[in-house]
C-alpha cells in the first residue's frame, strides 16, 4: 500500500517548522527519520494532510556538554548515539540500549526525537530517558517547555506534546560519582521489539543503593519508572528484600497479551530482570536468581 496524498513542506529552521505546525495544527505531522512515520502512512494507519520535514535543520543535531548538563539534539540519529565518545563517557546506558533498537538500516535514519515522540511502549530509548531522569525540551511559537520524561509518555503512542510543538532536545545530568547502569531486554531475535526490558541507573555507595531508577519497558502502555526501587534503597539487599520489591513491581505493571507473549510471561520476565539488575549493579551474582 502507499500513503494517502499529502502536502510536503521542508522546514529550513526551527522557527520555520514551528510556523508550519502552528498553521496546520493536527492536520500536520513532523517527519524526522521517517522510520515509524512512513510505515504508518504507507499502511494507512494515519493520513496526515501535511508533512513537515525537519530533517535538514542543523540546529536540531548534535551532542554537547555544558557544565553538568548533557544536551542531545532531537535529530541525533540512533547511529550517532552508538558512535559518540561523549555518549559513551556521559551516558553509557544510552550507548548500550541503542544497539538493541532495530537494525543498522533503521538506526542510520531513525532519530532520538522521533523515537521519543513516537512513544512506543517497547521503546528502549524512552525507558532510558526515565532511568536517566531526562528533561525533554519542547518548543512552540508560544515559547519553550521543559517536561520531565516521567510526564512526557502518556500511553501507547501518546505523549504530552501538542500538535504545534516540536521536541528539540533532551537534557541529562552528567553522572555522579558511583553511578552505574544496567540494560537488558528479552526479544525473540536481536533487533526485534522487546518482549520485556529494563533500563536502570543507580548510585552505589559502599554496598548499598543510595539512588536507583528502574525503567521497565514493553510491560505496560508506557515505560514504567518502578516504585519498587524504593524498597531497595539504603539497605543491605537480601533475597527477601528483592521479593518485597518484586511484590511492589507486580502491582505497578500492567502488561498486555499479544502475539509475542502473554501478560503472565511479561510479569515473570520483569521479575527476572529485577533480580539480574540488582545482582549486576551490586556485583553480587548470588542475587540474580533472586526471590526468597
Ligand atoms: C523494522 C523496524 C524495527 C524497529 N525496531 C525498533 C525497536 O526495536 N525499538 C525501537 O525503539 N524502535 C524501533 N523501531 C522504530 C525506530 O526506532 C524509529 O526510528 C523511531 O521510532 C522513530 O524515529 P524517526 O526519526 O524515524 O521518526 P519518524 O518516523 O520521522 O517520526 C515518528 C513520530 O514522531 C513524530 N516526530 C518525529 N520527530 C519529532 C520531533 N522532533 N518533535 C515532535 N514530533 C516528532 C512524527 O510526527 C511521528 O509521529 C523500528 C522500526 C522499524 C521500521
Amino acid at each position: 500500500m502507499k500513503a494517502a496524498a499529502f502536502v510536503y513542506a521542508r522546514a529550513t529552521s526551527v522557527g520555520d517548522a514551528l510556523a508550519l505546525l502552528a498553521e496546520h495544527g493536527d492536520q500536520a505531522k513532523v517527519l524526522s527519520g521517517g522510520q515509524s512515520l512512513m510505515p504508518a502512512m504507507n499502511l494507512r494507519l494515519i493520513a496526515p494532510q501535511v508533512i513537515v520535514d525537519i530533517g535538514g535543520i542543523a540546529e536540531l543535531r548534535g551532542i554537547t556538554v555544558t557544565g553538568d548538563t548533557l544536551r542531545i539534539g532531537a535529530l541525533t540519529r540512533h547511529v550517532d548515539l552508538q558512535r559518540s565518545p561523549v555518549i559513551a563517557l556521559y551516558a553509557p546506558l544510552l550507548a548500550e540500549a541503542v544497539a538493541h533498537v532495530a537494525h543498522p538500516a533503521i538506526r542510520n535514519r531513525g532519530t532520538l526525537g522521533g523515537s521519543l515522540a513516537h512513544a512506543d511502549p517497547a521503546s528502549e530509548l524512552a525507558a532510558c530517558m526515565l532511568a536517566l531522569g531526562a528533561t525533554l525540551v519542547v518548543q512552540s511559537r508560544g515559547g519553550e517547555r521543559h517536561i520531565a520524561a516521567a510526564d512526557f509518555f502518556q500511553g501507547i503512542f501518546q505523549t504530552s506534546l501538542s500538535a504545534d510543538e516540536l521536541l528539540v532536545a533532551v537534557e541529562l545530568a552528567v553522572p555522579r560519582k558511583g553511578s552505574v547502569y544496567f540494560f537488558h531486554e528479552f526479544a525473540r531475535r536481536h533487533g526485534d521489539y522487546a518482549i520485556a526490558g529494563l533500563a536502570a541507573q543507580a548510585i552505589v555507595e559502599g554496598s548499598v543503593f543510595s539512588g536507583l531508577r528502574l525503567a521497565f519497558f514493553a510491560v505496560g502502555d508506557r515505560p514504567v519508572l518502578a516504585r519498587a526501587a524504593n524498597r531497595l534503597l539504603n539497605a543491605t539487599v537480601t533475597p527477601a528484600l528483592i521479593s518485597q520489591a518484586s511484590a511492589v513491581l507486580a502491582e505497578e505493571l500492567d502488561p498486555q497479551d499479544d502475539q509475542q507473549a502473554t501478560s503472565a510471561m511479561r510479569r515473570h520476565l520483569a521479575k527476572v530482570l529485577l533480580g539480574r539488575c540488582v545482582a549486576a549493579l551490586l556485583f553480587r551474582p548470588e542475587l540474580a536468581g533472586g526471590l526468597a
